[in-house]
């Protein structure tokens, strides 16, 4: 039996959570001499001292819920017994108030990539099929299995061959102002990093969303004197599904060449563009994975690279903080409109921010999204904001950014590979097997218990702070290490090797026709 294990966030905190595995029984004598009335499970909060009714419950030195009657010390403190705060008003917010960041430059990190002529570095070797509609999937598919069966075997320095299947491109009221979204989303993945800057498409012929219309002249850097390479799969000269797919190949095979004359060459730790997300979160994510991802965000920001840190109802909680850490008045005026959009979105649709949290994430002692976004905005560290992104826009700037996208894992990875996101950082606590086939995905364990269970599938394990055997920071480094050692192609995460890739999906907030 381990001695009973609390973790209280900050002094000012009246609740602390349950570290052990199981739980605690009722009646455990706490370090302090407090008395568990209940049983409390692993990641659940315990009363530390009496609430009275309607008092704020503290975690993170924030009330994130009130108490609907009064709460004996040494109670299990569960969503049931709390009512949430209401979200803050996005007027009135600070303007890029923080004190100046101590900014120490970390030099001399570097990785091996692939240099583009665009200057972004691919940490792969990619060839992406753009596809302008969902029409085409099935026969990219089929291509995509030749490709790799025929093509690829004679290109050794050629990681992998992507067909980018989306569910846009028709019967959607393309015109409607929010179209721009998953449009752009669609452009600026076939320009992400990781493909080397060739782009080669698969369209039907009929679809709203014609090849021009996704990828204007200007868009792209083509070759010199190139025109857009096209596939047109009505197109007059296609008798049969087989001369379809003999074309997708005969024009796959160029685009191989070109990439397996590449080599990767030493690049500065800068030319990391990491995006970094939660998926199945629990109370240890806002304890181990995120604070350590956080430290690691402020290495890299210190290296000159740029952070893309996402999730706006994880965000919007915690806006106050944000707006105040942005660079400029303008960058913070940005973050409350990503807010307020998102706020009447998620309106429209008769919900707000508490629709987030899952049945999981209570399990896992999660009251609620007041309590959840204080444990995710922990990912951005403390470098301050410099720029704020809409969905579906591409970074052109270094440095820690705000890339507003929804908190689902597959949009909100969607959107960062939209963005140029090189490497990925995902971190879990109820544990998912998550990848991206265009981006190396690092999964982060927010426990022990799921890094030993999950044993080939989670590439660390922070849960190691919990129970006392390694610091934030040490976790932090060992992750920045890792990402130069992955992005580098020396190491593999497991979702690579396992091949495990979940689908893009676009975020559209258009209407469908
Ligand atoms: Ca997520």
């Amino acid at each position: 039996m381990h001695a009973p294990l609390t973790i209280r966030m900050h002094a000012a905190d009246n609740v602390a959570i349950v570290a052990n595995d199981g739980g605690l029984a009722a009646g455990t004598v706490l370090a302090d001499g407090l008395t568990l009335v209940d049983r409390v499970p692993q990641g659940h909060k315990v009363a530390l001292r009496a609430i009275s009714k309607d008092a704020a419950v503290l975690r993170y030195n924030v009330p994130i819920g009130f108490a609907m009657k009064d709460i004996a010390a040494g109670t299990w403190v569960h969503e049931r017994l709390l009512h949430m705060p209401a979200a803050r008003a996005l007027h009135d917010l600070p303007q890029s108030t923080a004190p100046a960041w101590v900014d120490e430059p970390l030099t001399g990190y570097t990785f091996e990539g692939y240099r583009n002529a665009d200057g972004s570095v691919g940490t792969r070797n990619i060839l992406a099929i753009t596809t302008t509609v969902q029409c085409v999937a099935g026969v990219v598919e089929f291509a995509v299995k030749r490709i790799k069966a025929e093509l690829l075997p004679r290109f050794p320095h050629v990681d992998d061959v992507v067909g980018l299947e989306h569910s846009y491109g028709c019967g959607v009221a393309i015109d409607a102002p929010d179209a721009i979204i998953p449009i752009r989303t669609l452009r600026n993945i076939s320009r992400n990093p990781n493909f080397g800057g060739e782009v080669m498409v698969v369209s039907l012929g009929c679809e709203k969303l014609q090849p021009e219309r996704l990828l204007p002249p200007g868009s792209i850097a083509l070759q010199s004197g190139e025109a857009l390479d096209v596939v047109c799969l009505q197109s007059q000269s296609h008798v049969g599904f087989m001369s379809m797919v003999d074309s997708i190949l005969a024009s796959a095979q160029k685009h191989l060449e070109r990439l397996n004359a590449r080599r990767r060459e030493t690049v500065p730790a800068s030319e990391l563009l990491v995006g970094v997300q939660c998926g199945g979160s629990d109370a240890f994510s806002g304890v181990t994975a995120n604070p350590a991802v956080g430290f690691c965000t402020d290495l890299l920001v210190r290296a000159g690279a740029t952070v893309l840190f996402s999730e706006t109802t994880e965000v919007r909680d915690a806006v106050e903080q944000m707006t105040a850490r942005a660079t400029t008045p303008a960058v913070a005026q940005a973050m409350a409109r990503e807010m307020a959009w998102y706020d009447a979105y998620l309106g429209r649709g008769q919900a707000d921010r508490s629709a987030n949290t899952t049945p999981g994430n209570k399990a896992g002692g999660l009251s609620n999204i007041v309590e959840k976004a204080m444990g995710s905005i922990i990912k951005s560290g403390t470098a301050p904001i410099s720029a704020v992104l809409s969905p579906g826009e591409k970074a052109n700037s270094k440095g820690l950014i705000y890339a507003a996208t929804p908190a689902s894992d597959f949009i909100c990875g969607t959107l960062q590979l939209a963005a140029g996101m090189n490497m990925h950082v995902f971190t879990t606590g109820r544990g998912t097997p998550y990848g991206l086939a265009e981006c190396p995905v690092i999964k982060v364990a927010t426990r022990t218990e799921l890094a030993t269970r999950w044993h080939d599938l989670m590439d660390l394990n922070a849960g190691r702070i919990a129970e006392g055997k390694a610091t934030i920071a040490e976790v932090g480094w060992e992750l920045f290490h890792l990402l130069l050692a992955v992005a580098s192609g020396e190491k593999k995460t497991w979702a690579e090797h396992w091949k495990l890739h979940n689908a893009l999906v676009l975020f559209n907030p258009a209407p469908i026709t």
